[in-house]
């Protein structure tokens, strides 16, 4: 079933590391937008597309007011055959207000994902976010008594100061609140960004420094039971992102927003970054890609995940003999230098692997 992403590219404050496409949020340009979004929701009536997750990512999308978020949810259960929907919003913790909490779960958002990124104070100022620990933890708390019983947290991994027992204290803080998911990132410095000049990469972690931090991170998940489903991603049993898991799989998503990609009726395509363009617009404008070659971006997102590549599905895809077979002829290699396991139907990456993964997939397609 096909996942609907719609995207919110506004922000209260820009953070310094980050590169995403995002506008200062304005009330009124907020509520434009949202008209914009609802417009091409309709415009998707009569194609027969059945849904099962909607997905508001950002920017920060917990800046439309409750009402917007419920108008545009009505739009998709209006226009869009919706079953059994997981409807995930992610939020800035200083938005999070019971009144908002409250106004978001009768508006249907059954799952949020908090950008938390740390739970030291210092780390978080460093990253120039707007709330302190206290607050994030508040707000997740906050969320539990409303109702939310699937939240996931965005966890930042390299940040100036964090060592090995700083990231442990995080994770004993963030494994202590109500939480069913992890997403951790790793810092990375964006060409263009107030981060990117020599003091902040001396101050943040290297690549030995930010390889130590990830597999201390995998140990301590695996330890407390969670599964690392993914790459990034770990889920307590059962709360895998149904929505994110279409992105790996090569399942249909439609993006609605300036900004947002799509990957449906066997293209792929994407809204320009132009939110005046998007609101003008009756549909919005799409610029198509490529096509894709699946086999490829087959081995490269199933070996993101737990799962694996599946070496049958695999030469299931046009082209996908030959992928195999370099698959097979590379795979003892990595497996022999613990990248890999073999599994009964193809392989999976360790967590030295995943850390290593541009790498090892790089060495799988040649
Ligand atoms: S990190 Fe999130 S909140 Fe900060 S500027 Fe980027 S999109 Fe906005």
């Amino acid at each position: 079933m096909t996942g609907i992403y719609i995207h919110v590219p506004f922000c209260a404050r820009r953070c310094p590391y980050c590169d995403f496409y995002s506008v200062p949020y304005r009330a009124d340009t907020a509520e434009q937008y949202t008209r914009a979004v609802c417009r091409n929701i309709v415009s998707l009536s009569g194609q027969g597309i059945s849904a099962d997750t909607v997905y508001f990512g950002g920017g920060t999308p917990s800046l439309l007011t409750g009402e917007q978020t419920g108008r545009i949810i009505k739009a998709v259960q209006n226009y869009v055959q919706l079953h059994d929907p997981e409807i995930t919003l992610e939020a800035n913790p200083v938005t999070l207000t019971d009144r908002k909490l409250y106004e978001l779960r009768q508006a249907g958002v059954n799952r949020l994902s908090v950008g938390v990124q740390t739970a030291d104070n210092d780390q978080l100022s460093f990253l120039g976010r707007l709330h302190d620990f206290p607050r994030a933890g508040k707000a997740v708390r906050d969320a539990a008594a409303a109702g939310f019983d699937n939240i996931s947290c965005d966890l930042m991994l390299g940040v100036k100061g964090q060592d090995i027992p700083s990231l442990d204290r995080t994770l004993e803080q963030l494994l202590s609140l109500p939480v069913t998911h992890l997403s951790a990132y790793m810092l990375q410095i964006e060409e263009g960004t107030p981060f990117d000049c020599d003091a902040v990469r001396r101050e943040t972690a290297g690549e030995e420094l930010m390889a130590e931090l990830y597999l201390h991170l995998c140990g301590v998940m695996r330890a407390a039971g969670w599964e690392h489903y993914e790459i990034s991603s770990w889920a307590s049993p059962g709360f895998r992102s149904r929505h994110n898991m279409k992105y790996w799989t090569l399942t249909p998503y439609i993006g609605i927003g300036a900004g947002a990609y799509s990957d449906f009726g066997g293209a792929r395509y994407s809204c320009p970054r132009d939110i005046e363009a998007f609101i003008s617009a009756e549909t919005q404008p799409c610029v198509y890609d490529d096509p894709p070659d699946r086999a490829e971006e087959y081995v490269m997102l199933s070996l993101r995940l737990s799962d694996g590549l599946d070496l049958a599905r695999l030469r299931e895809y046009p082209g996908g003999e030959m992928y195999a077979r370099a698959a097979e002829k590379q795979a003892p290699a990595m497996i022999e230098h613990g990248l890999m396991i073999p599994t009964a139907a193809g392989f999976v990456l360790t967590d030295e692997g995943f850390l290593k993964s541009n790498a090892v997939i790089a060495g799988l397609l040649v």
